[in-house]
């Protein structure tokens, strides 16, 4: 199974696809963590990547699409995987069209006030990349003992420029993978749990 997940910043996408996971039993590749390791590993591509991502803009597809077709020849990606932030524009998607057969998008449709109240507290472990919230959790160290921080593009101004980056670029994707009869929604306003059990559901 290849799974596209879409919706805006702090829709959930990445709390999903951990659920998902564990689930379907295939990885997830999120190209925010891809970008992320590549600036905390220092290198050229996450120096570059790191000014658009500060500005809640969308990295240049070419510095993406290498670090994901790198992480999609990897062996454990042989059943099927997540896309967890690819595709993000229909350029991503046309390329990815051209790349693989998707069996399914996944779109997470929250409202904007949620998100807002989710990504103030959100807290992103440094060693796995898992996410979660003061709000229901409130060690500073993940479960695998990575230590919690929020990230640098989880702050008031950023967060409103990668929402318009979701309006004005990515929402479209809905309509193109609607159009190819693959798309289904998921309401994302509730628990994790909830979520999650709608989104198996859905695709049983
Ligand atoms: P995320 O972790 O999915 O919220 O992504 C964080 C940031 O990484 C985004 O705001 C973009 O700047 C960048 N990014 C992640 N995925 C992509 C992508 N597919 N294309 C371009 N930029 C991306």
């Amino acid at each position: 199974m290849k799974l596209v997940l879409i919706g805006a910043p702090g829709s959930g996408k990445g709390t999903l696809a951990q659920g998902l996971i564990k689930a379907l039993n295939i990885p997830s590749i999120s190209t925010g963590d891809l970008l992320r390791n590549s600036i905390a590993n220092g290198t050229e591509l996450g120096k570059t990547a790191k000014k658009y991502m500060d500005e809640g803009k969308l990295v240049p597809t070419e510095l993406v699409l290498d670090l994901l077709k790198e992480r999609l020849a990897e062996p454990d990606t042989k059943n099927g995987y997540i896309l967890d932030g690819f595709p993000r524009s229909m350029e991503q998607a046309e390329l990815l069209d051209s790349m693989v057969d998707i069996d399914l998008c996944l779109y997470l449709d929250v409202d904007k006030d949620v998100i807002v109240n989710r990504i103030a507290g959100r807290r992103t472990c440094k060693k796995c990349g898992a996410i979660y919230n003061t709000n229901t959790y409130s060690s500073p160290v993940c479960e695998c003992g990575g230590e919690l921080y929020l990230r640098d593009d989880d702050n008031e101004v950023t967060v409103a420029k990668r929402f318009d980056t979701f309006t004005n670029t990515t929402s479209p994707l809905v309509d193109f993978y609607r159009n190819k009869g693959i798309l289904k929604t998921v309401k994302g306003q509730d628990r994790a749990e909830d979520t999650l059990n709608k989104a198996l559901e859905i695709m049983k």
